[in-house]
């Protein structure tokens, strides 16, 4: 049995949230003073996690990304790796992280197979690093990021454009690509930043992002991206690495999208535009066995919305809540 849903898409691919909290405050993220983080039990143990992947494993999904808040600040974060890379049924167990805290667990990573590590990081600038993340470990991220490059696995910098903040260094971040076998990653700003959609700003969406690109290189060379691939990519004469664009709020990528979350208190996503379906931790709490667990899925999926838009128009409520609480 698969995750199809009613326009034929497959769900393959699990995005999973390991905790609502994170060590950086960034600015499109939460507000200065955080966000109520929830209780420990209210989040899903390790062990429920396991139960969760194993049980979609078995439905045909064979990508998990691990996100957060900052995935690295959970304790035995390290450990669950261990155990999740005994599932044999996962291709591909990616992670994405600000990096502040990781530099000494890369041998590990390596070891344990994992695939790809998405490096969030917004500035080349330690000044403005400070600004964005309202924290002071740009030396340490950056320390990362160089590790990350002497190491086996895949890097991806994600970058998101934030008007007004950092929108004067897209060049400097195509130009690590020059000598470097790395992939930097723009992505549109998105109102899950725990205070709802900002009106002043103007908008620096795909088209804008790439006019500016096109601005500066006039030999761009597009890239053929998987089906489900949620950036545009392109490569430039020569360069080692390669850059992509994420239309994370145009929202163009929602016809081959194979994507569901599961957020750390245990809610689960069809859209990341969406305001959750239900609540698997409570289910699994309940008693429920892994037939009825995936059952659940599967009927779940099926009702999955045609994209981001209809998702969004389906809430109860505006997008407001922090995407620390969702895992990106
Ligand atoms: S907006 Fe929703 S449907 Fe569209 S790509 Fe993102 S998760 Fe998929």
């Amino acid at each position: 049995m698969h995750l199809t849903d009613k326009f034929g898409r497959e769900i393959t691919y699990l995005r999973l949230a390991i905790t609502d909290r994170c060590n950086l405050r960034c600015q499109y993220c939460m507000p200065a003073h955080g966000i109520d983080i929830v209780d420990r039990k209210e989040l899903l143990t390790y062990k429920e996690m396991y139960r969760i992947t194993r049980i979609l494993s078995e439905l045909g999904v064979n990508k998990v990304r691990l996100t957060g808040g900052e995935p690295f600040v959970r304790k035995d974060f390290i450990k669950f790796l261990e155990t999740l890379s005994f599932n044999d049924k996962l291709d591909q167990i990616n992670i994405t992280t600000n990096g502040a805290l990781i530099a000494k667990h890369i041998p590990k990573l390596e070891e344990l197979n994992i695939k790809a590590i998405n490096l969030s990081l917004d500035t080349l600038q330690a000044d403005r690093f400070k600004t964005i993340t309202r924290r002071n470990v740009f030396t340490e991220t950056m320390e990362t990021l160089d590790k990350l490059l002497e190491s086996s696995l895949q890097i991806k910098l994600n970058v998101v454009v934030i008007p007004g903040l950092n929108t004067d260094e897209i060049v400097d971040f195509i130009e690590l690509t020059k000598d470097k076998d790395l992939s930097v990653r723009f992505i549109e700003e998105m109102p899950f930043n725990g205070v709802g959609q900002k009106t002043d700003d103007e908008i620096w969406n795909m088209k804008k992002i790439y006019h500016e690109i096109e601005k500066n290189y006039n030999n761009i060379i597009p890239l053929k991206s998987k089906r489900s691939s949620t950036s545009q990519n392109y490569t430039l004469e020569a360069y080692k690495g390669s850059f992509g664009i994420i239309p994370a709020f145009t929202r163009t990528i929602c016809n081959d999208c194979n994507r569901i979350r599961i957020t750390a208190t245990g809610m689960f996503k069809n859209c990341l535009f969406d305001d959750g379906v239900f609540n698997i931790r409570d289910f699994m709490r309940n008693g429920a066995s892994d037939k009825e667990i995936a059952q659940l899925f599967i009927n779940t999926v099926h009702k999955k919305p045609k994209n981001g838009f209809v998702a969004e128009a389906n809430r109860r409520d505006n997008v407001s809540e922090s995407m620390s609480t969702i895992g990106g």
